[in-house]
């Protein structure tokens, strides 16, 4: 309207404010909503083994267990005191990630040589399953958070066994280019849904969730693979089909 230029002129500059005000109240709200979803989820994730815990060993304290069933008791308190403490080491990173992740120190790392000593690490999980596991590519030299990087290719390659057939094939690939780096996990198992494929980078999410506690899953492994790669200012690609496998690539951007 040409009579009223000033209070187009207003209009004009209030409306995109209102609106990146708008913007960042919902963003607030999301950030509380998901904030709330994760207490609740972690005392769930708590509770339900201390619940067993305490259910077995109030049993056996009462004599209640036949003697030749006192093993696989024990053997359940373990094994659930061992999930505990998984489940606590692996919140322990993500806060830690989530506070002052930027502010670890970097340090010269090859990604290359990570994902060898990875591979290394997790042969026995691979062998159990008759899965080949191998890495290809060449030096990637980058300046980076050591024990960050290390648990961001763990987590991968776990899952990339943990989610395999018997017999599968997970293929480590690191290179570089002119401007960027990357690191490259990819596994010829059950494939992730497209509607999960975003969703698997949540806190405590997983598809199938017997099958991932069954394996020791916390659902918290790509958590921190995002964190992770989000403090190194890196971009996740994932590609996956159900049935045939998942690729998840990282691009770091080259540090001058
Ligand atoms: P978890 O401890 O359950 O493995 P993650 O956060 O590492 O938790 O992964 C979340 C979920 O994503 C898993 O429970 C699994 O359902 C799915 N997932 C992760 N990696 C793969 C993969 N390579 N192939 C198929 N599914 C996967």
């Amino acid at each position: 309207d040409l009579e009223h230029p000033l209070e187009n002129q207003i209009y004009e500059e209030l409306v995109p404010l209102l609106e990146s005000l708008d913007r960042r109240n919902k963003e607030k709200e999301e950030a509380e909503k998901i904030r709330r979803e994760f207490s609740a989820n972690v005392s769930h994730e708590l509770k339900t083994p201390l619940t067993s815990i305490s259910g077995y060993a109030e049993l056996m304290e009462r004599g209640m267990v036949k003697k030749e069933d006192v093993e696989r008791f024990s053997g359940r308190i373990y094994h659930e005191a061992r999930r505990l403490i998984t489940l606590i080491h692996d919140m322990m990173k993500l806060s830690h990630l989530d506070e002052g992740g930027s502010e670890m120190e970097k340090e010269p790392v090859d990604l290359m040589e990570i994902a060898k000593e990875t591979a290394e690490r997790l042969k026995p999980l691979a062998d159990r399953k008759g899965i080949t596991l191998e890495v290809l590519g060449e030096t990637a030299a980058f300046t980076g958070i050591r024990m960050v990087l290390e648990e961001m290719l763990f987590n991968l390659c776990e899952n990339a066994i943990k989610y395999n057939r018997e017999g599968g094939k997970v293929t480590v690939l690191t290179g570089s280019s002119e401007e960027e780096l990357f690191l490259q996990v990819k596994d010829t198992g059950i494939g992730i849904r497209e509607e999960d494929q975003e969703r698997v980078f949540e806190r405590f999410y997983r598809v199938d969730k017997s099958r991932s506690k069954e394996s020791g899953g916390t659902g918290l492994g790509l958590s921190i693979v995002k964190h992770g790669a989000l403090v190194h200012e890196g971009r996740i690609c994932l590609q996956s089909r159900e049935g045939t496998g998942t690729r998840i690539r990282i691009t770091f951007p080259k540090n001058k």
